[in-house]
This record gives C-alpha cells, sequence and structure tokens, in this order.
C-alpha cells in the first residue's frame, strides 16, 4: 500500500506553503482537499501583508513582522516555479487611523511620518487633510497566489487529492497512521490539519475554531492610477491590484458556514470607497463574495503537536493567513520534521484549549 511522510488536510495557502516547505526537506508529500484547492479563505481574502496593524496581537507580532520579510523571497520562488505573477505590491498602506488611536502604541510613529504630502501620495481622495499615517506594508493578489503555490506544488510533485474530505485522522497505539477518507483511506506516520475553518472538527480530536464571515466586492474600470496604495479606514480599506481592479472590504461577521453576500452590505461598503475616492464612480462593480476567516476564541493562531504522537495542527490565522504562511510553513516544516522552531510558537499550542 502507498504510503507518504506527511499527509496535509487542506489545500488552502498554509496547507500549499507547508507541503512546499516540508517537500523542500526532502518529505514525501499527500495534500487532501474536499473541493479545489485555493477556493476558501485564501480566494476570499484581500492580500494585504498588515503586519504593522493596532490590533494585531503582541504575541503574534514576531511571526507577523518574521512572515512580512519572509513575503520577497517566498514570492519569489513561487514565482519562478510556478511562471506566474502574484502581484506583490511595494507601495504601501495609508491608514485613517480612530483619531485616538494615533500614538496608542510605543515606537509606532516611527514609520508614521507620510513621506510626502498625503494629497501628493494618493491625489483622488475626497479629503487630503484627513489623519493619517504610511506603513511601508506589502499587498499580494491571493487568488494569483495560491494558484502559483499550487503550480509550484504540482512541480515539485506534491501528490494532490482534490474532492476529498478527511472525515477522520487514523491511530493505532495512540499515534497518528493517517486519514480516512469520503472515499479512502491514506497512510501516513504525520497528518498536519490545515483545514482553515473547519479544521475544529476533524474527528476524534476537536479544537475551537469557527467561520468568521467577511463579505468584500472589487471594481474595475477606474482611471489609472486612482489608487496606489493600501487605504484602512475604520469604514472600510481598498486594495488596488495592478491590473487595475480595486477590492473593498471586508465585513467581519459570527454567520456559521454561510457564504451568501447581501446586497445592502455590498453597496454599504462600496459607498463609504466612493465617499473616500470620488473618481471610482467612474469604475464597474466586478464581483461580490465572502470568505470564512478561521477564527479561534483568543484570535491567535493554533500551531504546534497535539496530544496524539504525530499529529500536528496549523490554523486559526483569522485576518492573517495571507501574511503569515510563510513563517507557519517554516516554522511547522522545522516541527513536523523534528527540529527546534526557530520561533517561539508555545502560546500557539493547541493544548491551550485542552482543559
Ligand atoms: C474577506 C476576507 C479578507 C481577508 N483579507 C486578508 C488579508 O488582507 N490579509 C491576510 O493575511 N489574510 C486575510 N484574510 C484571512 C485569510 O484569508 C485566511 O487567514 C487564510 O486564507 C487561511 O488560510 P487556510 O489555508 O488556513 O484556510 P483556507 O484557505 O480556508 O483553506 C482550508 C482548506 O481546507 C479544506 N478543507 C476543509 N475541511 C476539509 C476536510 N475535511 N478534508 C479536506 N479538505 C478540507 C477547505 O476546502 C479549504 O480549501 C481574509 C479573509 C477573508 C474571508
Amino acid at each position: 500500500m502507498q504510503t507518504w511522510d506527511v499527509i496535509i488536510v487542506g489545500g488552502g495557502i498554509v496547507g500549499l506553503s507547508l507541503s512546499i516547505a516540508l517537500h523542500k526537506r526532502g518529505a514525501k508529500i499527500l495534500l487532501v482537499e474536499r473541493g479545489e484547492p485555493g477556493r476558501e479563505a485564501s480566494h476570499a481574502a484581500a492580500g494585504m501583508l498588515a503586519d504593522c496593524t493596532l490590533e494585531t496581537p503582541s504575541t503574534l507580532q514576531p511571526l507577523a513582522t518574521a512572515s512580512a520579510r519572509m513575503y520577497p523571497e517566498f514570492v519569489h520562488e513561487l514565482q519562478d516555479e510556478s511562471g506566474l505573477d502574484v502581484d506583490l505590491r511595494s507601495q504601501g498602506t495609508i491608514v485613517f487611523p480612530p483619531g485616538e488611536h494615533i500614538h496608542e502604541r510605543p515606537g509606532f510613529a516611527l514609520n508614521s511620518l507620510l513621506p510626502t504630502p498625503l494629497a501628493e501620495l494618493e491625489p483622488g481622495l475626497a479629503d487630503p487633510t484627513r489623519p493619517a499615517i504610511y506603513l511601508k506594508e506589502r499587498s499580494v493578489d491571493p487568488r494569483a497566489l495560491v494558484a502559483a503555490a499550487l503550480k509550484a506544488a504540482k512541480h515539485r510533485e506534491v501528490d494532490i487529492s482534490s474532492g476529498t474530505t478527511v472525515t477522520e485522522i487514523l491511530q493505532a497505539d495512540g499515534r497518528v497512521t493517517g486519514v480516512r477518507t469520503d472515499k479512502t483511506a491514506y497512510n501516513a506516520p504525520v497528518v498536519v490539519n490545515c483545514a482553515g475553518a473547519w479544521a475544529g472538527s476533524l474527528p476524534p480530536h476537536s479544537f475551537p475554531t469557527r467561520p468568521v464571515k467577511g463579505q468584500m466586492l472589487s471594481v474595475v474600470g477606474a482611471p489609472h492610477d486612482v489608487l496606489r496604495h493600501v487605504i484602512r479606514s475604520p469604514e472600510v480599506y481598498l486594495v488596488p491590484r495592478s491590473d487595475g481592479r480595486i477590492v473593498i472590504g471586508a465585513t467581519v461577521e459570527e454567520a456559521g458556514y454561510d457564504k451568501r453576500t447581501d446586497a445592502d452590505t455590498i453597496q454599504r461598503m462600496h459607498q463609504a470607497a466612493l465617499r473616500m475616492i470620488p473618481a471610482l464612480r467612474q469604475a464597474r462593480l466586478l464581483e461580490a463574495w465572502a470568505g470564512l476567516r478561521p477564527g479561534t476564541p483568543d484570535d491567535l493562531p493554533i500551531l504546534g503537536p497535539t496530544s496524539a504522537p504525530g499529529y500536528f495542527v496549523a490554523t486559526g490565522h483569522f485576518r492573517d493567513g495571507i501574511l503569515l504562511a510563510p513563517i507557519t510553513a517554516h516554522v511547522m516544516a522545522q516541527l513536523v520534521t523534528g527540529l527546534k522552531p526557530e520561533y517561539d510558537i508555545s502560546a500557539f499550542s493547541p493544548a491551550r484549549f485542552v482543559k
């Protein structure tokens, strides 16, 4: 019977990145994906690599910073191996914070001085006098990123079983032996659960992950150069793509596994974007969609070994899974291959939820 060194459950950006990182370390990998790889949260994301936000929990900051630093090399490799462009943009981010937060975090003002007046940075803004912070953050097109990661994984001969749902993690004598699926069973001494918002419900172990819905829209056909930077405001955020699309988002909703969009909600975000950049009136609505972020009770990812030898979890990346994919792949590949992870991930251990 065929066996693998590692089975990865879930072909989002986390599972795909980990499959490549483990393959580089010589492991034979099978990735099992319920639908098509990269069509869930990783397809829905805006693609901000937001490592400097006030919302980032301080425990997560070292991983966020490290991952943002890894991005150029991560993207370079994926582009090289796939031949696809993932639209990594380095123009930076303009943040309109709620007034009282501007100097909230010590040192935050360091890279917050605007390099040039707001009206020059972003001439399309309706109000160029609004207090703003400039951050040297990048963005990426997550759909292009997952397409490149999938192609790179295939190029490396990672085995991929699409349209296959893992129904159970198999164990014998307390150790992991593989996975049962809706069609068959696969064998491996190591299994990594990267099933995103669904990761918590794979028997026999459970984790408190939950879906956190995000609705978004995109527009196309705005005047050239109408938006150069990512813009984040309390009302809405805008993320430009190099092909002229502008992504506008996003809601944060507790709505179970419901991925329907609501016309009024989409309209409200669209109007907020038009108030900020009036020239977007010339653009047309291209698409509206919703995705399910993998949330956890403490808003921190779940990374590490479980109580069952051979069974690991890498999920719960909530609003930052695109940003955190390179560092997650890096530390999880170290852990799974028996090395001490380069970063302390003990705060993200699945054990914190075991009473
Ligand atoms: C609207 C929105 C905007 C976002 N914006 C950003 C952003 O700007 N920047 C950022 O960093 N992050 C952002 N995120 C968050 C980011 O998208 C997620 O954190 C990230 O995509 C999680 O990746 P993942 O691989 O864990 O999950 P997913 O991409 O959801 O992948 C999990 C995969 O597991 C598969 N699966 C589930 N159960 C099973 C099973 N039993 N058997 C086999 N396969 C299974 C699913 O089909 C899915 O393909 C956003 C998310 C949303 C929804």
